[in-house]
């Protein structure tokens, strides 16, 4: 069933989903299964997998120098994908990413997905690789997720890059984008960034799901701004319990959020590692209810395989 879909059926509830990490390559899939298997009680309706493209890294030869390999540390997002949905019944959303993939690249992995019956999609642009400062897109590739939203929604109307292929099977995969209650730290403003994702919605995006975010006016601040600009599908708020003091700064520097100094003191002040993971958890929790309190259409949280403390907020929550 399409991630919309249960938004339809449920109109007035507040769902939950959670999103895992494929294990580093070596790893096996009994480590997502222990991470799901606790919270399958919650009943979530999807479950999202995130797509790791390949990175550069420096492997030191004999001899001293070092050579510049690349490499994929987190492959099997399509496979885990079927593995969840065989083992819960229940849907899993692959993410696709325009990093490393031209458009031929894309449409077959858009095909694997439509023979599996994975009919739902987070289409993303992908970040830059380490050591290329800026993202740069694959010759014959996307540059933004608005064109991967444009590859899905033609694939959907039975459009294939090749033109000869005429009465194409039409896929029908919901599409979910990116939204950045904080902005895009690329954007050079909030307006800007809003019309980007306006345009991806126009294009055929059927739900948004938000970076994580620690100050829920600022969730409620981004949604009444689609809104007004006319942006109407379901806008799913991201959320990602801190749990050890260093990433107070590290979250901060890496997703490009503000942290609130209510938030940052409860960490700081408490006095033991355990209690300062509780403080980020309550936080968490009290986050939550207020947004399912304001009928958002479902909780989506990083899980980053800590099922124990996403367990935790789900208990006081749902
Ligand atoms: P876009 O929508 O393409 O936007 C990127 C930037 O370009 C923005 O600043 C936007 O304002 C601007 N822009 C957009 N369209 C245009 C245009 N036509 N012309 C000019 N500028 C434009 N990364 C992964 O690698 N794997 C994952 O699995 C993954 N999952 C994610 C899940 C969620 C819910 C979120 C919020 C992020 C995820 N990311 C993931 C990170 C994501 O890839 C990065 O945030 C990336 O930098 C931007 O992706 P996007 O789809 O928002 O890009």
């Amino acid at each position: 069933m399409k991630v919309t879909d249960y938004f339809d059926k449920t109109a007035g509830q507040t769902l939950i989903s959670f999103e895992v990490l494929p294990p580093p390559k070596g790893g096996g899939m009994q480590a997502i299964f222990d991470s799901l298997d606790p919270l399958m009680e919650f009943k979530p309706p999807f479950i999202d997998v995130t797509y790791h493209r390949e990175e550069f890294v420096y492997v030191q030869r004999a001899g001293g120098y070092f050579e510049k390999i690349s490499i994929r540390k987190r492959p099997g997002t399509v496979g885990i994908c079927a593995a969840i949905v065989h083992r819960y019944g229940v849907d899993a959303v692959p993410h696709l990413i325009c990093g490393g993939f031209t458009k031929e690249d894309t449409e077959n992995a858009l095909i694997d997905l439509n023979f599996l019956n994975i009919n739902n999609v987070l289409a993303i642009r992908g970040d830059a690789r380490k050591f290329d400062g800026r993202f740069v897109p694959e010759e014959q590739g996307h540059a933004y997720a608005l064109d991967l939203v444009r590859q899905i929604a033609d694939m959907n109307a039975g459009k294939y890059l090749d033109e000869n292929i005429e009465n194409g099977e039409r896929t029908d995969f919901c599409i979910g984008v990116a939204g950045y209650p904080e902005k895009h730290f690329e954007a050079p403003n909030m307006d800007l960034d809003l019309a980007y994702l306006k345009a991806k919605v126009d294009a055929g995006a059927n739900y948004i799901v938000t970076q994580m975010f620690f100050d829920n006016a600022k969730f409620f601040e981004f949604v009444q701004r689609c809104r007004d600009m006319g942006i109407t599908v379901p806008i799913v708020p991201g959320l990602k319990p801190i749990t050890k003091e260093p990433q107070l700064s590290s979250i901060a520097r890496n997703f490009y959020v503000n942290l609130p100094h209510d938030l940052v003191s409860a960490v700081h002040q408490a006095k033991t590692a355990e209690a300062k993971r509780q403080a980020g958890i309550e936080w968490c929790i009290a986050q939550s209810k207020e947004l399912k309190a304001a009928g958002a259409p479902c909780l989506h949280y990083y899980t980053m395989g800590d099922s124990k403390t996403t367990r935790q907020i789900a208990e006081a929550v749902f």
